[in-house]
């Protein structure tokens, strides 16, 4: 006898289960109920139908009732919603537009009811100005209103995949788009370190993000809508997307006896059959189990429904098949980038207390000597096991294909060997002999058999800044050009000439731009018997974790009352005004920091005082870095904008006082100032440390570099007990333990004209020398005590107030060129 089937769900899982059964079973009976009108449409599409990059409506329409019952004879009930399932009696009840409600038994019966648009119950949520996007009608609501003539802006909220591509969609159709995420980023599945790039994405393409900031309440206001944020901020708009999340559409199933999860999710084994018999479910409304954490969740995505579907008619075909979890690879186009991800991202594995390791690299989408190469920035995560547990890639081209590949490895349980080993295609144009994939392997395995010794910046803000030397491995334009506060820079291709001017007694942590040239530090270093930590994803992790989105651009003034969002049109109004026209133009494309920035600077040098550079580059990072280049050099950036993956910036040379002659336009700003502290005298000291902090207090970078005589100052006034040869003893007990022990250099007196002096500072509410010593190392002035000097007079590190860093003189020189104030005292 054959079999009658009931699906409750005629989209993804529901069409996919009704379809797949039938060409396992031509003679069962399938009816497919749909509560709209609708059947196996493209939610994936329906943001770009709005947008406009999809035109024509019906190729949303994957699959009409007609279509179903001619080619699969499927009894496809539209505008018909279970509304009851007795599970006791076998069967539903249904109620139809056109045959009011009615029972309908069944053998099986399959549940892909989806998950619909959460709406929280908030003051205001009612306004039919607040809209979500689920189905066509959503979709055809949304984009009459977008059409509508009196349509200028509309704000978003949540920041998730639906959000995003929404948010990017409306603007496409001219809107002032704000995007609101109450999280402090948007994309969850993404980790911060690597959401930033879309974050900048959508800044940069003019969409006005507000992070961390959730909805209080909604408020009409005559033709608009007002939206209170929960810091109080106001934004007035036309149109808002709610896409904050989704909940299983489960309600029908309360009293069913059906095992549901804590949010509503139907609980399902791995043959997708729920508890009780002969009942499945898919898609969006189950709870799965995680294929990396092996923990339950819910991944509400088109693949998994899909595949679902086709498992759930496997099982009731009677072919043994089963569902081994979802792992959550997903991808989005955010403008002209692509984010991807598989598998666990670092707050998922930290929650589930499953230890792992990171890598970043930061590699080329195709050999970087063909044209149109572009980087991207790829995360690896994997155990000690070297099990690769999962990834994330952001770029401009070739992103899907590399988080495929390693989703794939992924599902057949691969390693990171695996992933040095895969053999994948290659030629110039398309990828390079050692693909991305290949290299995250190669630089996980170099993990993993010690050979590369990394940390986080996570890690590293963990740490006490004295207990480790910070070192900058980039070149000398990069490091001018922004560097990390506190770091020493040795660029890498002079670190075995200057590797003595490193202390070998701290540890090491070191930074190139993305982590490549760390590692060639960390093999220098760490074979030179250095305890070294090359920090993962660089410079350009750190400092991308400190973007702020740009002011909101807002398309009435009046609708914006709050300091997150002061209305800022001089970013518009500078893209416009330029016009375009220059007088040379420079194409450094392909090339990766410093290679732009080191073309600019030949180009500029070659341009009379007020001609205009035109310049294109592809490395993200140009973006900010022209700015501070510009900045730094007196150049005048005056235009900036971003096209894809292209950065195209307007540059004149430097004019008028501002401007430098050619050799400085190009030259770091030298603002440091430097100081010997030579003499050990206590009224010398005093004037040292008061000079230093007032320039400290002036925000200039101070280095006092004490030598001989003035390391007294330095010392510790408790004796310490090192060992120490007979003449070093000697010399430490004829010398004065610390500032509290210095002589004037003048009317001393048997010691009585320093404790005057004291005395009158007292009194006079100047700081004691003691006061200054903690107030300079408070403000982060760099005390460097001389390596040789040390040596020479026997002093240990140990018998140095704490703060100082020991240094040589190649050290001090580096930052006297920096400087334009150099004392010796
Ligand atoms: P659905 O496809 O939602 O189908 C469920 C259907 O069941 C609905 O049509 C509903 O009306 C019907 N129904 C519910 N209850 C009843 C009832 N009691 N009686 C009768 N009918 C009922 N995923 C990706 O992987 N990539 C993407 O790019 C992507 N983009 C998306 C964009 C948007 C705007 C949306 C909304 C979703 C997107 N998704 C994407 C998610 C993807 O569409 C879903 O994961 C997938 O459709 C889930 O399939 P499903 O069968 O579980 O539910």
């Amino acid at each position: 006898m054959s079999k009658k089937v009931l699906i409750v769900g005629g989209v993804a899982g529901g069409a996919s289960t009704a379809t797949r059964l039938r060409r396992l079973d031509e003679d069962a009976q399938i009816i497919m109920f749909e509560r709209d009108e609708y059947i196996s449409f493209a939610n994936c599409g329906l943001p770009y139908y709005i947008g406009e990059s999809i035109k024509d409506r019906d190729k949303l329409l994957v699959q009409t009732p007609e279509g179903m019952k001619t080619r699969f004879n499927i009894d496809v009930r539209n505008n018909s919603e279970v509304i009851a399932v007795d599970t006791k009696n076998k069967k539903v009840t249904v109620k139809s537009k056109d045959k009011g409600t009615y029972e309908e038994s069944y053998d099986n019966l399959v549940l892909s009811p989806g998950a619909k648009a959460l709406r929280p119950n908030i003051p205001g949520i009612e306004s039919k100005k607040i809209r979500t996007v689920r189905n066509i009608p959503d979709t055809d609501a949304i984009k009459a209103y977008v059409d509508g003539e009196n349509i200028r802006s509309a704000i978003v909220i949540g920041g998730g995949y639906v959000g995003v591509e929404m948010a990017e969609n409306l603007k496409d159709r001219g809107l002032t788009v704000t995007l609101v995420e109450a999280a402090p980023h948007v994309l969850a599945p993404f980790d911060a370190d690597m959401v930033v790039m879309a974050e900048k994405e959508l800044d940069v393409n003019g969409i006005g993000l507000v992070l961390g900031d959730g909805v209080k309440s909604f408020q009409e206001m005559g033709d608009q809508l007002e939206v209170t944020l929960n810091s109080d901020a106001t934004l007035r708009t036309d149109l808002v997307i709610l896409a904050i999340g989704v909940t299983p559409d489960t309600a029908f199933l309360k009293d069913t006896g059906m095992t549901l999860g804590p949010k509503g999710h139907i609980i399902v084994n791995d043959q997708m059959q729920t508890n009780i018999d002969g009942i499945y479910a898919v898609g969006d409304a189950v709870e799965v189990v995680d294929f990396v954490t092996k923990n339950n969740t819910a991944i509400p995505l088109a693949g998994p429904a899909n595949k679902q579907g086709r498992i759930a008619a496997d099982n009731i075909a009677g072919l043994n098949v089963r569902y081994k979890g979802s792992q959550g690879t997903a991808i989005i186009k955010v403008f002209g980038l692509t984010a991807a991800s598989t598998g666990a991202n670092e707050r998922t594995l930290k929650n589930a207390n499953i230890p792992y390791k990171v890598i970043h690299l930061h590699p080329v989408s195709h050999a970087s000597y063909y044209p149109g190469a572009l980087q991207m920035s790829l995360k690896l995560i994997f155990n000690d096991k070297g099990e690769v547990l999962g990834a994330q890639c952001i770029g401009y081209d070739g992103v899907d294909k590399r988080i495929d590949v390693i989703a794939t490895v992924i599902r057949l349980n691969g390693s990171v060997d695996d992933l040095a080993e895969l053999e994948l295609a290659y030629a110039p144009p398309f990828s390079s002999a050692k693909d991305p994939v290949n290299m995250a392997g190669f630089m996980a395995q170099n993990v993993l058999a010690g050979i590369s010794h990394t940390t986080t910046w996570q890690e590293v803000h963990e740490l006490n800044a004295d207990d480790y030397t910070l070192l900058d491995v980039r070149t000398e334009e990069e490091f001018n050009n922004g560097h990390i506060e506190g770091a020493v820079n040795i660029p890498v291709d002079s670190l075995r000439n200057r590797i003595d001017e490193l202390d070998k007694e701290k540890p090491i942590v070191e930074y190139c731009k993305v982590g490549h040239k760390g590692y060639i530090a960390d093999r220098i270093l760490s074979q030179n018997g250095f305890h070294v930590r090359n920090v993962t994803g660089g410079y350009t992790s750190e400092v991308s974790q400190k973007f702020t989105p740009s002011k909101l651009v807002v398309a009435d003034e009046k609708s914006c009352n709050s300091k997150a969002c002061s209305i800022n049109r001089n970013a518009v109004k500078s893209m416009e005004s330029s016009g375009e026209k220059y007088d040379k133009s420079l194409d450094a494309c392909g090339l990766c920091c410093p290679g732009p920035l080191l073309q600019v600077k030949a180009a500029i040098d070659g341009l009379k005082q007020e001609q205009i550079l035109k310049v294109s580059a592809s490395d993200p990072g140009f973006y900010e870095d022209i700015k501070a280049w510009c900045k730094r050099t007196n150049n005048e950036l005056l235009d900036l904008k971003k096209d894809g993956a292209y950065i195209t910036a307007l540059i004149k040379k430097g004019t008028g006082e501002k401007s430098m002659n050619e050799n400085q336009a190009t030259m770091p700003v030298k603002d440091n100032k430097t100081m010997v502290v030579f003499s050990g005298d206590l009224d010398k000291a005093i004037a040292s440390f008061i000079i230093a902090n007032g320039a400290a207090s002036m925000g200039k970078k101070v280095t006092m570099f004490f030598t001989f005589w003035g390391l007294n100052i330095l010392r510790k006034p408790e004796r310490m007990s090192v060992k120490k040869g007979f003449m070093d003893k000697m010399f430490g007990m004829m010398m004065p333990r610390g500032s509290k022990r210095l002589h004037l250099s003048n009317m001393n007196m048997m010691g009585m004209g320093g404790k005057m002096i004291r005395k009158v500072m007292k009194d006079k509410n100047v700081s004691s020398l003691e006061d200054l010593i903690q107030s300079a190392i408070d403000s982060g002035i760099e005390i460097v005590a001389c390596q040789m000097s040390m040596d020479v007079m026997g002093l240990r590190k140990e018998e140095l107030i704490d703060g100082v860093k020991i240094g040589g003189v190649g050290y001090y020189l580096g930052e006297a060129e920096d400087s334009n104030v150099n004392l010796f005292i």
